[in-house]
């Protein structure tokens, strides 16, 4: 606006001389532009009056030019004072030439107006100011359209910048925002990826309404964790990330605790409590650090989100040195667990459970194996948890239960087979319906698989984990609780679930010369036979945990005592020397 102010100044000296329009012909050459202008020409005297105002006015702002002489501009518009109006009036009260200047007033119908007017001083002969003759033009239309632009273009930019169902940044946002900080290096910040803890279930269980709320709440908890300043994007799915920006040194457990407090929730579905949780994993991004790219912080949080999730539901992992150590052979563990179990090059071994007072073969527990490309053998407990943290655990699990069923049919039919189940595996019914389907096409008997838990599908007392148990009971399998003793042994979780089997944790064996367990595998020795429950003692490895077990009048046992865990060819020869014996 300056630079148009100094030209507009030079403009003084070709200011018109009033008298040059008291010129008749002067003056019919202006009326005549005026008819032929699609503008609107005015003119004004030393007192600022409008002494003259064309036609056109009426067309453009539906004022009669009758009723605008003898008036000031300000009495006839009753104008809304902005920057503009102030600029004009400025330069008006000096006398200056001004051009496009914008006013905007509102009319008589309510509506805003805006208006462009131009014009320049009119001088006397001897240089007094004599008013001024300008030009004005409606620009309403085009002031509403560019108006109606910037909205149009501000509501795209937010739906490419937002996601939809829980009004946070979506993943575009995110990748630009976390590369922008790091290129600009110019502040710290945390990096924080989730994901719901079974989202998978929640949806499929109670549907994609309630999977829908359970993200809405979920966002709103993360956006209560941020401050107004950090940003909070769901990534797509389950998956959300946090940019907070604090240091990553003093603040990251502060954040931690904070999410810890507020991240979980309990959801009321069918009259009941869903308890929703999350995994959450971080790294951080220190202040003109050029190292961290935001590819590295991304792959780092992600793999600290993996162990939180590896470690339990609601954790919150930081990535650190130690992780990252183990990082790189993790990762290829992960990839090649994730090929076998996609080329079903995962095994089976069995072990027999032995009824005690007849010393035979009651049932065979499938233990799974897997041996790496290299010929390593990767014990169950590290490849489950894996297999559970990657969601890869329904595929394993079945293929397992699949070489029990194959088991099943080979095997003497008097002799079950035993399948550990995982949590996971439980509360969508995908597990019972896959049982169905093979029972219904093999023809084998429901009451021929023993299902193996441990107690933790007892704690989140989730109804739906209870109903697919309860089905299986329901279809003639036989219930377990493993692991009993190595836990919290809960006698609620006996009591609650349809459990005809509990199977002693080795550790209650090797701690039987103490005298409080002795006392507590006494009492529950006595609740098991009260509520007609069996018992299967586990590892028993010589005749003297024998002799105990025996004694305590407990009904079954496995352990290396009577065989190792062993691939199926081998227990069909086993069985076929005994046989012939
Ligand atoms: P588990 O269900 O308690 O299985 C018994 C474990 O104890 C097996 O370990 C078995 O080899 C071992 N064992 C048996 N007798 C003795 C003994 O006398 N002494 C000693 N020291 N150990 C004995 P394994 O095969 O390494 O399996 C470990 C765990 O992995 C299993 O514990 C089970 O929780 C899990 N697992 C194995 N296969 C599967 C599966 O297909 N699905 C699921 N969800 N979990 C599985
Ligand atoms: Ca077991
Ligand atoms: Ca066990």
């Amino acid at each position: 606006m300056s630079q148009t102010y100094i030209a507009e100044q030079n403009e003084v000296e070709t200011a018109l001389q009033l008298e040059a329009l008291n010129n008749p012909k002067a003056r019919q050459q202006l009326l005549a532009i005026a008819e032929v202008t699609s503008d609107w020409i005015w003119i004004t005297d030393e007192a600022h009056r409008f002494v003259y105002v064309s036609p056109k006015v009426y067309d453009h702002i539906k004022l009669r030019p009758e009723s605008l002489v003898g008036r000031r501009r300000s009495e006839c518009f009753n104008a809304v004072n902005d920057d503009n109006l102030q600029y004009l009036t400025s330069l008006v009260s000096r006398e200056l030439p001004f051009r496009c200047c914008e006013y905007s007033w509102i009319g008589e119908d309510d509506e805003e107006y805006f208006v462009e007017v131009s014009g320049t001083p009119l001088r006397h002969p001897d240089g007094r100011f004599a008013g001024y003759i300008g030009s004005g033009r409606c620009i309403t239309s085009q002031i509403r359209r560019e108006k109606e632009l910037e909205s149009a273009h501000v509501e795209l930019e937010k739906r490419a910048t937002t996601d939809s169902l829980t009004g946070l940044y979506n993943r575009d946002y995110f990748t630009w925002k976390l590369r922008a900080l790091c290129q600009a290096g110019e502040r710290s910040f945390i990096l924080i990826l989730t994901d719901l803890d079974r989202f998978k279930r929640i949806n499929d269980t109670y549907g994609h309404q309630v999977g829908d709320q359970a993200l809405v709440t979920f966002a709103q908890r993360l956006k209560s964790i941020a401050r107004a300043e950090d940003f909070v994007c769901r990534l797509g799915g389950d998956e959300f990330a946090l940019l907070v920006l604090t240091d990553p040194l003093t603040g990251a457990e502060a954040l931690a605790e904070r999410i810890l407090r507020n991240a979980h929730f309990d959801m009321d579905v069918n009259d009941q409590k869903l308890r929703v949780s999350a995994s959450f994993g971080m790294d951080g991004y220190k202040k003109g650090s050029t190292k961290r790219c935001s590819e590295t912080l991304i792959s780092n949080a992600d793999f600290a989100l993996y162990r939180a999730k590896a470690s339990g539901r609601g954790q919150v992992i930081r990535f650190n040195r130690a992780l990252e150590n183990g990082r790189r052979e993790e990762l290829d563990l992960i990839l090649e667990l994730n090929e076998a179990i996609d080329n079903n090059k995962t095994s089976a071994c069995f072990q027999a459970i032995v009824d005690l007072k007849t010393g035979k073969n009651t049932a065979l527990e499938a233990l799974a194996r897997w041996t790496r490309k290299d010929g390593t053998p990767v014990p169950p407990g590290e490849f489950i948890a894996i297999a559970e943290a990657q969601s890869l655990i329904d595929q394993l699990g079945l293929s397992t239960f699949e070489q029990a069923a194959d088991a099943a049919a080979s095997i003497d039919a008097s002799v079950s087979v035993s399948v550990n189940l995982s949590a996971a595996q439980l509360g969508d019914g995908e597990f019972v319906r896959q049982f169905e389907r093979r029972i219904k096409t093999s023809n084998l008997e429901a009451h021929r698989f023993w299902f193996e838990v441990t107690e933790n599908v007892c704690f989140d007392n989730d109804e739906a984990v209870l109903s697919d148990l309860q089905r299986l009971a329901d279809l003639g399998a036989t219930v377990a609780l493993d692991d009993f003793g190595a836990g919290h042994s809960s006698l609620f979780c006996i009591k609650h679930f349809p459990f005809t089997v509990i199977k002693l944790d080795r550790a209650f064996l090797t701690d039987l010369h103490d005298e409080r367990s002795r006392g507590i595998l006494e009492a529950v020795c006595t609740m098991s036979r009260a509520l007609g429950v069996k018992m299967v003692a586990e590892g028993i490895e010589n005749h003297e945990q024998l002799r105990l077990v025996k004694e305590f009048g407990i009904d079954m046992a496995q352990g290396y005592f009577f065989q190792r865990p062993i691939p199926l060819s081998e227990y069909l020869q086993l069985e076929r020397a005994e046989s012939a014996a």
